[in-house]
C-alpha cells in the first residue's frame, strides 16, 4: 500500500555511498576528507551545544561573514545550504523554467532533481575522452550545469571556456559546481561580478572535512542570492543548524590546516597516480581528491568486488560509459599504499 502522490511513484532516488564502521574497512568510496576536522572545530560545537534550546542564527553570520572575506565576496552573493546538494536543489527547482542541461557523464543528483522537479533536462554526451564541449549547449535553451573538475572522472575544465560560454549566453544561467576545486585550477568565484549569469556552488564537505555537517554554499549576483533566499524561507529558514554554523566557523579559522591537508591530497593523489599507471590501469587526469581508473585485464565490478572481499570500498558505477571504472578516493599515504599492495595481488590472482 502506498500513499505517496501518484507524480512521485516512479521516481528514483539518489544512491548514496555506503557508509561502513570505521576501522572494518579502508574506505575510499564517497570522496570524504581522510583526515579529521580542523582541531577547533570540537570545542566550538561543545560550546554551542549549550544553546541548543534556541533556533539556529538564520543569517548563519558565524560562516557568512568569514567564507566571504574568504571568497572574496560580499555576503549577499553568498547562500549558505545543508550541504551542496541543498543549493544544488533549490537550482533544479527555481531556475529551470527553461529547462536544463548537464553532461550525461556527472554527478548522479543532477538526474535525480530533475526527475523530482519535472526539470525539462537534456543529457548531453562527452567526448569520448570524457572532456567536456560547451559549444554542445550553444544550441540548446535554459540552465547549464556542469561540475568542474567533473565527477566521477577528475577533468578540469579552463576558466577561459567557461567564460567564452558565459558570453555567448549571457541571458543563460550557468551553474559550475566546484565540490572539489580545491584540489585543483582557478575558481569561477572571483568571476561573480563580471558575469551575472553565473552560479557557483561549493562545499564543506570534501576539502574542508565536515561531510557529516552538511554544509555547502553558493555565490552569485545578489538578485540571484536574494531568489535563492526567497525559496529557502518558504520551505526551510533554519537550514543549518547551530552546531554546524559553529563547526563551518571555526574550520574557516583554521585556512592553515586546511590549505595543509588539501595539499597533502594533492600529493598522495599524484604518488597514487603513478602506483597505478604501474600497475597497468589507465585514468583520467583527475584534479578532485580521487581517481577515476580501470584495468584491461579485470572489469570494474569484479575488481570492486575484490577490493571489497578485503575489506577496501571503492565506488563503482554501473552506467554504460564508466562500468570499467572505479572511483577511488584519495586517502591518507598509508591507506593508498595498502590499496596498492592490495590491487597488485588482486591483478597477480587475476593473471595466475
Ligand atoms: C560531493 C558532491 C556534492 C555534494 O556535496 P555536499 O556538500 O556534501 O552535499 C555536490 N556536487 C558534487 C559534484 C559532488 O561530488
Amino acid at each position: 500500500m502506498t500513499f505517496l502522490n501518484q507524480k512521485y511513484q516512479d521516481l528514483t532516488p539518489y544512491t548514496p555511498g555506503e557508509q561502513v564502521n570505521e576501522g572494518e574497512f579502508i574506505k575510499l568510496n564517497t570522496n570524504e576528507s581522510p583526515y579529521p576536522p580542523a582541531p577547533s572545530v570540537e570545542s566550538a560545537v561543545a560550546e554551542v551545544s549549550q544553546s541548543l534550546n534556541r533556533y539556529s542564527n538564520i543569517t548563519v553570520e558565524a560562516v557568512a561573514k568569514p567564507l566571504a572575506q574568504h571568497l572574496g565576496v560580499k555576503q549577499e552573493q553568498l547562500f549558505l545550504g545543508n550541504g551542496s546538494d541543498e543549493v544544488l536543489s533549490y537550482i533544479f527547482q527555481g531556475f529551470t523554467e527553461e529547462g536544463i542541461a548537464f553532461p550525461d557523464v556527472t554527478y548522479g543528483f543532477y538526474q535525480v532533481y530533475s526527475a523530482l522537479y519535472k526539470v525539462d533536462s537534456t543529457v548531453v554526451p562527452l567526448n569520448n575522452d570524457f572532456t567536456l564541449e560547451l559549444k554542445e549547449y550553444d544550441a540548446l535553451a535554459g540552465t547549464v550545469i556542469f561540475a568542474n573538475p567533473n565527477a566521477p572522472t577528475g577533468i578540469y575544465l579552463s576558466q577561459a571556456e567557461i567564460c567564452a560560454f558565459l558570453e555567448r549566453h549571457p541571458d543563460r544561467l550557468v551553474v559550475v559546481d566546484e565540490a572539489y576545486i580545491d584540489f585543483s585550477g582557478a575558481s569561477m568565484v572571483t568571476l561573480i561580478e563580471k558575469y551575472q549569469n553565473l552560479f557557483v556552488v561549493g562545499t564543506f564537505s570534501k576539502s574542508r572535512q565536515l561531510a557529516g555537517a552538511r554544509l555547502g554554499f553558493g555565490v552569485g549576483n545578489t538578485d540571484l542570492i536574494a531568489d535563492m533566499n526567497r525559496l529557502r524561507f518558504s520551505l526551510n529558514p533554519y537550514n543549518i543548524n547551530s552546531l554546524t554554523q559553529a563547526a563551518g566557523g571555526a574550520v574557516l579559522q583554521e585556512q592553515e590546516y586546511v590549505d595543509q591537508k588539501i595539499q597533502e591530497t594533492i600529493q598522495v593523489r599524484e604518488w597514487s597516480k603513478q602506483a597505478l599507471t604501474k600497475l597497468g590501469f589507465e585514468q583520467t587526469d583527475s584534479q578532485g581528491n580521487f581517481l577515476f581508473a580501470k584495468h584491461p585485464q579485470i572489469t570494474g565490478e569484479k575488481l570492486f568486488e575484490a577490493l571489497r572481499e578485503k575489506k577496501i570500498l571503492v565506488r563503482w558505477f554501473n552506467q554504460p560509459r564508466t562500468k570499467d571504472y572505479l572511483r577511488i578516493t584519495v586517502g591518507t599515504q598509508e591507506q593508498m599504499e595498502q590499496l596498492v599492495k592490495v590491487l597488485s595481488t588482486i591483478l597477480e590472482e587475476v593473471k595466475a
